[in-house]
Parts: structure tokens; sequence; C-alpha cells
């Protein structure tokens, strides 16, 4: 069967492949579609990925959406699933409590990142306990939950941050509107916040159907927007990570989603951090992977929004080629693009 395979560390070898079927217990998954991110990007790159042990090659994929191909450990045949990406490392407090989102030791592995073959397959072989189910009503928009996943945890620990005193948040300002901004926007409406959405684009259609303020960073100096509660940087700038610090008001919130691995130096105004962070009680966090918990509340986040902000997910998918066109697909600029396993 087909698969897309990459060589970790070497530099665009990424390429259709056959590979053997899947053997031995779990479910059965026919892979319907496989988003692509940054991180395949980097892998594709050669910057990025550890191949399982053992194996030359990895095959990438971790933004899954599946059907189940059939009956068995509490699933039918045509439910809809995608599967969680991280896996416990096996020794450290968090792992043992099922969260390896929060792994303490960093020995954990990903499906399609680390050690672990990924879904951009045919048939996937996955165990039930990490599966999530899509329902039916969200249909191939259920190839979203990975990423929302990922948002979900961020704002749900910002939340949870500010709360740690008395607070009353009411504006949000994300940074970034690809995939990942544009998701974090949605979260952050559907949970009743006035939203800013900054990027370097003149427009953002999918930004102004999330019921958000689009702002381009080109035009407007977001110094002139703030203060802000809560902050999420998802453009992945260094320099925008720190700048946040700055933006946020009394007991604002800084979310880190974004990734920036360039050389070189960020900076940041003393007063910000030396005087600013600590009387107004600021935090500036990261965050990365998601909890089960967070793909559940995802995807049931990804359902409501489907009918609050219609078309505006529809919208955020911006290009699905078959596995053979993969090129195309890393190429891509706009919001998601995926790979269609079934087509
Ligand atoms: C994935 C996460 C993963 C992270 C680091 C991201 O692209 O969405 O699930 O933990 O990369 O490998």
């Amino acid at each position: 069967m087909k698969a897309l395979v990459v060589d970790p560390g070497v530099a665009h070898s990424t390429r259709v492949e056959d590979v053997d079927e899947p053997t031995g217990d779990g479910v059965l998954l026919r892979m319907l579609e496989v988003g692509v991110c940054g991180t395949d990007r980097e892998i594709s790159e050669g910057v990025f990925g550890v191949a399982p042990d053992g194996e030359q090659h990895l095959v990438i994929g971790h933004e899954s959406l599946a059907e189940v191909a059939r009956d068995g450990n509490g699933f039918s045949k045509g439910d809809l699933v995608c599967a969680t990406v991280r896996r416990s490392c096996g020794h450290c407090l968090p792992c043992g409590e099922g969260a390896p989102d929060s792994c303490l030791t960093g020995d954990y592995s990903e499906r399609g990142i680390t050690r672990l073959d990924g879904f951009a397959r045919e048939l996937v072989l996955e165990q039930p306990e990490h599966l999530i189910r899509i329902p039916g009503s969200l249909g191939r928009l259920g190839v979203l939950a990975e990423p929302t996943s990922i948002c979900t945890r961020g704002v749900r620990h910002a939340i949870t941050i500010g709360a740690r005193q008395p607070w009353e948040p009411k504006r949000a300002l994300v940074t970034g509107a690809g995939a990942v901004g544009l998701l974090s926007t949605m979260l952050l409406r559907l949970e009743g916040f006035d939203v800013w959405t900054a990027s370097l684009e003149p427009s953002s259609a999918i930004a102004d159907a999330l019921g958000a303020h689009y702002v381009s960073t080109k035009t407007t100096d977001l110094a002139d927007l703030g203060p802000f509660d809560i902050v999420v940087e998802a453009a992945g700038n260094a320099q925008l990570m720190l700048d946040a610090l700055g933006l946020l008001g009394r007991s604002g919130v800084a979310c880190l989603l974004g990734i920036d691995g360039h050389d070189g130096k960020a900076h940041i105004d003393n007063k910000v951090i030396g005087v600013d962070a600590v009387l107004e009680n600021r935090v500036l966090f990261g965050s990365v992977n998601a909890h089960h918990d967070d793909w559940v509340t995802g995807v049931e986040a990804l359902d409501r929004a489907r009918r609050q902000f219609p078309g505006a997910l529809e919208e955020l998918i911006g290009l699905r080629v078959p596995l053979d066109r993969f090129s195309e697909a890393f190429a891509y600029q706009g919001g998601k693009a995926t790979l269609m396993l079934d087509a």
C-alpha cells in the first residue's frame, strides 16, 4: 500500500513508497485525509523527525482523519475517528497519569514525527485508547482536530493560569493567521472574547467570518490596540513572542504556540520585563501537544464553530490533493493543506 515516507535528517527525501500493510492488534483504520503543518515541512527539510528504531525511513503525517475499517474494540465499521499524536515515555509522572503532553523526560514518541510511523498511508493500526471519535456532522472537517487540540490546550492553559487570581478577561490578540492562529481565534470567539487577529496579509475573510477584528501588521502597530488579557502567538516569530509580554494588560497571559528555530536574538525593553511584568502580574508561557481531554473538547468546539460561523472552517482548508501531489501541499502558503488518502 502507498505511504508518504521521509529519511529523517535528509532534506527533500520525501516520497510516496509502497510499504507493508499493518499487522497485529488494534483498530484497523482506512485513512481518509492527513493535514500538513510546519512540523511536516521541517521534517521534509531534514531538520526534524526521527525514524522508528532500526528503520531508515519514517512514515510522515500526524494530523489524521480516518474511517474504522471493521467492527471491534467498541467501534463500528465506518465510524469517523482521528488519532492522538504523542505516546507516553513510560517513566515519568505525567505520562503515568495519561498526560504525555506534559512529559518530564522528553523520551516520548510521536506518530509521524518521532520514532513512530505516522498516518499518511492507506491503512493504519491504532490502539483504541488513542482514538477520538469525530461526529458525522463534522465530516471531513474532522481533519482539523489535531491542530485544534493544540490550540485548545494553549487556550485552556492561558485561562487556567489567568484564573489563579480573580480575573475578568475580555480582550484577546492572536498573532498569525495560519491554521493555528485562526483555530485559536475560533476558540477564543467561542469563549466569548473580543478577538483581534493580526498577520502580514492585508485581510482575512476567515477571521472576519469568525467575528474577529482582523488587522494587518503592515499598517497597524499592535501596541495601539492593547492592552490584552490574553495573547496567543501563532506566527512562529521569536520577536513577536517577546513582544507579546508588552501587549498584555494587568494579569494578562501570553501563550506561545508557534516555533522559531532561527539563529539570532530577540529583544525586549528592560521596563517591560523588569517593571511591567512584575507590577502587573503578567505571564508568558509556551504550550506543545495536547491532552486527550483537549482533543475531545476541541472536536466539540469544531462542531459548534461549524454551526456558529458557517463556511469559515470549510474555507480554512484551502487545498486538498491526493498523496502523490504532496509537494503542492508542502508548498502551500494559505490556510491548511491536506493529503487525501482515498482520492
Ligand atoms: C504537533 C504536536 C507535536 C509537536 C512537536 C506539532 O506540530 O502538532 O503534536 O507535539 O509538533 O513534535
